[in-house]
């Protein structure tokens, strides 16, 4: 008997979710519905605009939308338009895939003044993600202070460091670029409570900070260490670790000639206060130490960071719908190996939280596929016919995958030179322009 699936979420942990029933059940069809007409989550709202590179693993998403056995059903909000109660009686089996796009707070005074921004609004802001449209952050600032040492805070300071002919050939939206382009920050500082061996750097993305044209990256020499003492850590973290110190002995080297921009890697400082009355003054820290075990200590000594914008990299969270349990400590759907209830599941930063690669999805989504195939139960619901009922009776404004391959080519084509294209931002942007060239074709 041939089963319906809805998956929730169109981002890597839904479409490789999708892609798995393709593989594993030949007879199956599915469903992916997604809040916004554009698909694939944190590809287009979250992967930084000057990696282009990555961004291409959507080519196999789209190819897994384009299969006949799959709807993407976009527009649709779940918990909005539809509840996960009504999918469960539509649906022979239910995966949520909504991603953590709630930014994690850092929990000192001072956090939520003006000009203080989680990565998620930050990075969804440049990135052009409908939410965050309105985030408005100020840029005439001199000195910014980026919290976190991963690769996200590595994406926030290229988008402030990166030159106007360097951020061209990418797709940051209109607005960030003139806003990040008139700014005249001279200073990002990168703070990290831990040390340089603790950073959770990418070296690919950690070396790309030595070859930034207008910007060098600033390291405290007595930060590196010659050899790394980390108990805890396995063989090859130890080695992966060892190649960041390599990278970033080598910063040493960078000359700050002819370049007004500075990188500061701000090792060992634990923010324990954002400075100011009415607005952002700077960032009190303590300093700290770490053990060969990786225990931060504090030194009990501060240090004041000046800086007139925050952004915080620390992370993100879920958030609960409908009477899905939700785990509040962990900020995670609650879930056993995927599972939440009798045809209930997740998969993606929803079940595990916020963490790993695009890639790490992968595995992860399929593990939970099995074991959805192996629980299936007599099926026969009405599925994708159900579905279109209810939407019809909601007068939802669905937007297929046909329709988002009209909007994608219209951002093509509309891309200035060198770029890969100009995104929409707003939904009803989005449905304006494809309304219009459906008129027109
Ligand atoms: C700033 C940033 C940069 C990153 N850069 C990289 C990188 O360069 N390389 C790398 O390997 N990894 C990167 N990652 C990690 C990667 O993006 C994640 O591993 C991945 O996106 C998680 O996939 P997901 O499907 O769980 O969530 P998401 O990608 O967040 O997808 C969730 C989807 O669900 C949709 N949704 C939400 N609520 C609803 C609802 N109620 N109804 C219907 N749909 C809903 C959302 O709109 C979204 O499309 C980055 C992450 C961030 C935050």
């Amino acid at each position: 008997m041939s089963r319906t699936i809805v998956i929730v979420g169109s981002g890597p942990g839904g479409m490789y979710a999708a892609q798995g029933f393709l593989d594993k059940d030949p007879e199956c069809r599915v469903d992916v519905i997604e809040r916004l007409p554009s698909p694939f989550g944190l590809i287009r709202g979250g992967v930084a605009p000057d990696h282009q590179k990555t961004k291409r693993v959507s080519k196999a998403y789209e190819r897994t939308l384009s299969n006949d056995r799959v709807r993407y059903i976009g527009n649709v909000e779940v918990g909005k338009d539809i509840a996960v109660t009504e999918l469960l009686r539509i649906y022979d089996a239910v995966v949520l895939a909504y991603g953590a796009p709630h930014d994690n707070r850092l929990g000192v005074d001072g956090e939520d003044l003006p000009n203080v921004f989680g990565s998620n609004a930050f990075v969804g802001w440049y990135n052009g993600h409908p939410d965050f449209r309105d985030l408005n952050p100020d840029l005439g600032v001199k000195s910014a202070v980026i919290i976190g040492v991963g690769n996200v805070a590595l994406d926030v300071a290229r988008v402030l460091a990166k030159t106007n002919s360097e951020m061209s050939i990418t797709d940051l939206v209109d607005y960030a670029a003139d806003a990040a382009q008139s700014s005249p920050v001279t200073d990002i500082h990168m703070l990290g409570r831990r040390g340089p061996v603790e950073a959770a750097f990418t070296n690919v993305e950690l070396r790309e900070m030595g070859g930034l044209e207008n910007a060098a990256p600033i390291m405290n020499p007595d930060h590196l260490p010659g050899k790394i003492v980390a108990d805890y850590m396995s063989d090859r973290d130890l080695r992966l670790r060892e190649k960041n110190i390599e990278t970033m002995r080598s910063f040493l080297d960078v000359s700050l000639e002819d370049k007004n921009k500075r990188v500061h890697f701000g090792f060992f400082l634990s923010p324990i206060e954002i400075l100011g009355q009415n607005s952002v003054e700077g960032v009190r820290c303590e300093r700290t130490t770490v053990d060969e075990n990786g225990k931060v200590h504090s030194t009990g000594e501060t240090v004041d960071i000046p800086a007139q914008i925050v952004i915080t990299c620390i992370g993100s969270r879920a958030f609960p719908i409908d009477d899905v349990p939700f785990n509040d400590d962990w900020g995670v759907v609650e879930n056993e190996e995927g599972k939440v209830s009798d045809r209930l599941y997740a998969v993606g930063w929803l079940k595990r939280g916020a963490s790993g690669t695009i890639g790490t999805n992968k595995n992860d989504s399929l593990e939970v596929v099995d074991k959805i195939i192996a629980e299936y139960d007599d099926g026969g619901r009405a599925g994708c016919d159900g579905m279109d009922t209810l939407l019809k009776e909601r007068n939802v404004r669905v937007v297929s995958f046909e329709e988002w391959q009209i909007i994608d080519r219209l951002e093509v084509e509309a891309a200035p030179p060198g770029a890969p294209r100009r995104k929409f931002i707003t939904p009803t942007e989005m449905i304006a322009a494809l309304d219009a060239a459906q008129v027109a074709a």
